[in-house]
């Protein structure tokens, strides 16, 4: 078990502060962490913490030039595990091509469905941990991964089988979510109580497998209100943390029934309604906002602000799939966030450390007893993270102390 100290730290975000905005940012001006094993025993101002001959050799310095430094990010929502690509159906719905019409020419989630099914396992694998490599190099260390293309029960469980496995032994953590995405389409009134009434049996199993959350897709189109609260309540009973992809197209009240259920998080809320909001902020419920999704079908924005005012933790999510969202870039959506849906950028980077990490059942700060989760940006402060847009800033990456990814060295600053 050696020692790091990272050091040298021009701005440090420890998400370890009080109240709300900047002040819960906790930010340190010349700064220094000290990491022994896997976790941090200091991160404070430079010269605090145990001195180096105090320490576990042997002992790593990372001096980072006055560099930003931040918790490892956290995505608390991506749907990883697909095989085949949606670019046609990208181009088309850019030209005004209706979603009806790109459905009939074999697009959409069924086209992802069946991609993914013919898929081979390791087919399946090898694209979630490329996925997985490419949210390491924008910052993120953890993140939720859903199932969901698959849509029938045993094609769920073979889903969330395969990404526990691609997850293992890769440096992101992953939180796996069982997700009850669409019914198939022409099931008869009949079929489709049978399959809510399965996908219900199969959760104590996806609990045994790894599933640490359910979530269910509400919308139309997708499970109706009714549908949803039998399921979230199946999920509850067999332990899973509750989620709820909600309100995105058209107002449904899913958020507010998830929320009055204990859901840890509900998803979109492109149409939430004040009663929604309301019930967001009684529960604690966290607001997981996704601009990748808004920004690619040209929705409206989530309205963070009007979210944030009445009281509720918010957090970005990338959405990560192959139709609506294709994107691994937390700092992108921090960039959309700030510019499009009313956030600081303070709030944005709450929204992908503390908030977002309670909604996937992990810390997000820097302090002493945290997992060293630490990323060196190629920034002096946390603004410039949020306004340089479109580049990776990520220099380099630890995760439980060990130096994970780096990327290839520029000039010096
Ligand atoms: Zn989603």
């Amino acid at each position: 078990m050696g020692s790091l100290i990272v050091t040298d730290i021009g701005e440090l975000v420890t998400a370890d502060g009080s109240g709300v905005g900047e002040p819960a940012l906790g930010l340190v001006h010349d700064a220094e962490i000290v990491v022994v094993g896997h976790e941090v025993v200091y991160a404070g101002p430079r010269g605090g913490g145990p001195r180096p001959a105090d320490l576990p050799p042997p002992v790593a310095i990372d001096s980072v030039d006055g560099r930003l430094v931040s918790p490892g990010l956290c995505d608390p929502h991506t749907h990883p595990l697909w095989a085949g690509e949606r670019t046609r159906e990208f181009d088309l719905r850019n030209q005004g091509v209706r979603y009806a019409e790109i459905q009939r020419q074999g697009g959409g989630i069924l086209a992802t469905v069946r991609a993914t099914t013919a898929a081979s396992d390791e087919a399946l694998i090898a694209g979630m941990r490329a996925r997985l490599h490419r949210m390491l190099a924008q910052g993120v260390t953890r993140c939720e991964a859903k199932t969901g293309y698959g849509l029938l029960p045993a094609a769920e469980l073979r889903l969330l089988d395969l990404l526990v496995q691609a997850a293992a032994g890769q440096p992101v953590s992953v939180s796996p979510t069982l997700l009850c995405h669409v019914p198939p389409p022409g099931l008869s009134p009949a079929e489709r109580a049978d399959l809510v009434a399965a996908l219900a049996a199969i959760l104590p199993e996806a609990k045994r497998r790894g599933a640490e959350a359910l979530d269910v897709y509400c919308d139309e189109g997708a499970f109706t209100l009714a549908e949803t609260e039998f399921l979230l309540r199946a999920g509850r009973a067999a332990g899973l943390r509750l989620r709820c992809h909600a309100e995105q197209f058209t107002h449904t009240g899913a958020a507010e029934r998830a929320a009055c259920l204990g859901a840890t998080s509900v998803e979109h809320l492109e149409q939430i309604d004040p009663a929604g909001v309301v019930a967001l902020a009684r529960a604690g419920t966290v607001a997981n906002l996704l601009p990748g999704a808004a920004l690619t079908l040209r929705l409206p924005w989530p309205d963070a602000r009007r979210l944030i005012d009445a009281g509720v933790r918010v957090a970005l999510g990338t959405d990560l799939n192959p139709g609506t969202s294709l994107s691994e870039s937390l700092p992108l959506m921090m960039t959309l966030a700030c510019t499009q849906m009313g956030m600081s950028c303070a709030e944005a980077w709450l929204a992908v450390t503390i908030h977002a990490a309670h909604a996937v059942g992990s810390s997000g700060r820097l302090r002493a007893g945290a997992r060293a989760d630490i990323v060196v940006w190629d920034a002096e402060g946390y603004r410039e993270v949020c306004q340089h847009f479109g580049v990776p800033l990520a220099q380099r990456v630890y995760i439980a102390g060990q130096l994970v990814w780096e990327a290839a060295p520029g000039p010096a600053r």
